[in-house]
């Protein structure tokens, strides 16, 4: 099956391999970029036949552009949403765009009679605010934005879908809308401009990290996301669904190994000894990235994908690979100095 998509956010690291898989399987994709100044720059990385994607300019803050960005589509993946190294001033900073860029993107997307709406929401609203003790997570659970350990980000995510399945329900409930919910997406890089999640590698590779803090994560590679959002566009019977994105749960330190073993000399930097949880809480106290962190401590947070392995046949590659082929992309690049 293929037809006309539109991909929100082509500047943007899932959006990227999402638009080269789609167009690689046949499809026409119109994409937005905030600014058409960045067309030729974006064309360049996805290095994908030209004559097949479109792009416009369109804001998750503005009316501007999405009724053309959409036209002649049946379907609609809705990836962009703000993924920021730096913690945001204030919440809202996060929260609005996320949610009304969602809610915008519906509206349009309803209007222009798509048949299909693939949401990029995440993790984040589905494994927060459940204490310490729950540690594994599925599509059924949502993340409470009441709770201490749920930071902006996770606030935007959680409200952005909960908004989009709330408005879905009352004004469209013809439209087929689906989410997919990744964890922390690693894999190869297009370009410099990469995304927040891979600056975990890169601070490992760089050796801005005195130890290995006690933090884990969900990895997934962005291939693998790339192609659950084709099965989520494609698949029969998608209306209301849920999809976790995610490959095994791994601590720092296992990370920090799969890098040492195989990266060799180019691994030099990458710590071996753990952080203990105290002198990270210290320097919480100076730095305001790392008191983000520091309820994450000992966290296990571990969300399953059976999900989309039983409805969709999804699979995922070995996070080992994932892991590798991100941190020789940050070097091939010339992102850590050796
Ligand atoms: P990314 O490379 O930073 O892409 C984010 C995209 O959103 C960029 O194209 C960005 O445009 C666009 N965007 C942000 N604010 C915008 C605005 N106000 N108007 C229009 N576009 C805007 O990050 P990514 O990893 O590909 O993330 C894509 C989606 O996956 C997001 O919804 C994110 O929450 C979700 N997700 C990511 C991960 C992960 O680990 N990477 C995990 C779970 C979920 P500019 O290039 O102009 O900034």
């Amino acid at each position: 099956m293929a037809g006309q998509v539109f991909v929100s956010g082509g500047s943007g690291y899932i959006a990227g391999f999402l638009i080269r898989q789609l167009i690689a399987e046949g499809w026409s994709v119109n994409t937005s970029i905030r600014n058409l100044d960045r067309e030729a720059e974006v064309r360049g990385w996805l290095n994908v036949d030209n004559s097949k994607l479109k792009f416009f300019a369109a804001d998750l803050m503005s009316d501007e552009g999405w009724a053309e960005a959409m036209a002649g589509c049946t379907h609609v993946a809705h990836v962009a949403s703000p993924l920021p190294a730096n913690k945001p001033k204030s919440d809202d900073e996060l929260i609005v765009p996320a949610r009304e860029g969602a809610l915008r993107a519906l509206r349009f997307a309803h209007a222009a009679g798509i048949k299909r709406f693939v949401m990029t929401s995440s993790v984040a609203a589905i494994a927060y605010g459940h204490g310490k003790a729950k540690q594994h997570f599925t599509e059924a659970d949502w993340t409470d934005v009441n709770s201490p350990d749920a930071y902006a980000y996770v606030k935007s995510k959680t409200i952005a879908e909960r908004a989009a399945r709330d408005w879905v329900a009352a004004n469209a409930p013809d439209m087929e809308y689906v989410t997919v919910n990744p964890s922390l997406v690693l894999g190869p890089l297009f370009a410099a401009d990469f995304s927040t999640s891979l600056e975990a590698i890169k601070k490992l590779l760089d050796g801005s990290l005195p130890g290995l803090p006690n933090l884990g994560f969900s990895v997934v590679d962005v291939r693998d996301v790339a192609d659950l959002h084709v099965r989520c566009l494609t698949a029969a019977n998608m209306a209301g669904e849920r999809f976790v994105a995610a490959g095994p749960f791994l601590w720092m330190r296992e990370v920090a190994a799969i890098l040492k073993e195989g990266l060799g000399p180019d691994g030099k930097k990458v710590p071996t000894r753990r952080l203990p949880n105290f002198l990270v809480r210290i320097s919480a106290l100076f730095d305001p990235l790392i008191r983000q962190i520091v309820g994450e401590l000992d966290n296990v947070r571990d969300t399953s994908a059976q999900h989309a392995k039983d409805v969709l046949g999804w699979q995922t590659r070995d996070p080992k690979a994932s892991i590798l082929d991100t941190a020789r992309d940050i070097i091939r690049l010339g992102l850590v100095k050796s």
